[in-house]
C-alpha cells in the first residue's frame, strides 16, 4: 500500500496534508525517513512510524459505544445528531457505520465498525442473534405478560413476535424488566409492550450476542473492542 494511503486511511490527515507531513521527514519506514509519498510499505511487516509514534494499520475498527439518548443511529443527517458524531480525532477516518438501530431516546450498546461483512453476520434475520434490553415500563408488568411474549405477540402490523425471555426485576407502579429477543423489527420492544397496552418509558441495550455493555463506558463513549470481545462476536 501507498504510504499516503495507509496515512489517509489512519486519519492522519487530507492527501495534501500527508504530502507536506512525510516531505517534512516526519515518517519513517523502519527507522528511515522516507520523502517520497509514493512509496509502498507492506502494512505486515513494515515498521512506520509519524513523529517517533507507532502507526499500527488496520483495515477493520470494532467500536463498543454507550449510546446516549438524542443522537440518531446513522452515519449523517442534515439535522439531528448521529453517534458519528461522538467519534474523536483519527477515529472519524475510518468510515464506520452503526450494526442495527437502536431509537433515538433509546440508549446502550451500539456496535461501530466498517466490517461489513460482519455486521451482515450479526445483522441477519437468520442468525437470531439474541439481544439483551432492560426497559422500564408504566404500571405492572405480570406473570401473564411473560407467558405472553414466550409465546410471541402480535404486534401493530399482524407479525408474530418469535419467543422472547421477560424476566421481571419490579412490579409496581412503574416496572423494571429485561427482556431478550431474538430479532430486530423496527420499535420492536416498544412495539411488543404497546401488544399488551403497556408502555416503555426507559429503554437500554444491555447486550448484543456475546457482547455486553462495558459498565465502565460512560454515556457518549466509546471503546475499541478486545480481542476477545471480538473473537467471540465472530
Ligand atoms: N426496540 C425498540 O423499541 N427500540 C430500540 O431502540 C430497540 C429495540
Amino acid at each position: 500500500m501507498r504510504i499516503d494511503k495507509l496515512l489517509a486511511n489512519m486519519g492522519y490527515g487530507s492527501r495534501k496534508e500527508i504530502k507536506d507531513i512525510v516531505r517534512a521527514g516526519q515518517v519513517t519506514v523502519n527507522g528511515v525517513v522516507i520523502k517520497d509519498v509514493k512509496q509502498h510499505v507492506q502494512v505486515e511487516t513494515d515498521r512506520v512510524e509519524y513523529a517517533g509514534e507507532l502507526i499500527e494499520y488496520k483495515e477493520h475498527v470494532y467500536f463498543m459505544l454507550h449510546k446516549p439518548q438524542g443522537v440518531i443511529s446513522a452515519t449523517e443527517d442534515t439535522r439531528e445528531r448521529t453517534v458519528i458524531d461522538l467519534l474523536q480525532g483519527r477515529d472519524k477516518a475510518f468510515s464506520v457505520f452503526p450494526v442495527g438501530r437502536l431509537d433515538k431516546d433509546t440508549e446502550g450498546l451500539l456496535l461501530l465498525t466498517n466490517d461489513g461483512q460482519l455486521a451482515h453476520q450479526l445483522l441477519s434475520p437468520k442468525k437470531h442473534i439474541p439481544k439483551l434490553y432492560f426497559a422500564h415500563i408504566e404500571g405492572t408488568v405480570t406473570e401473564e405478560d411473560k407467558l405472553a411474549f414466550a409465546d410471541g405477540v402480535t404486534l401493530d402490523d399482524g407479525y408474530k413476535t418469535m419467543p422472547a425471555e421477560l424476566n421481571i426485576l419490579r412490579s409496581d407502579s412503574r416496572s423494571e424488566i429485561e427482556l431478550t429477543i431474538m430479532e430486530g423489527k423496527f420499535h420492536q420492544v416498544k412495539r411488543m409492550f404497546l401488544a399488551r397496552g403497556k408502555k416503555v418509558t426507559y429503554l437500554k441495550r444491555m447486550a448484543m450476542g456475546t457482547l455486553h455493555l462495558d459498565g465502565e463506558l460512560l454515556l457518549g463513549h466509546y471503546r475499541e473492542l478486545t480481542n476477545e470481545e471480538l473473537e467471540l462476536l465472530k
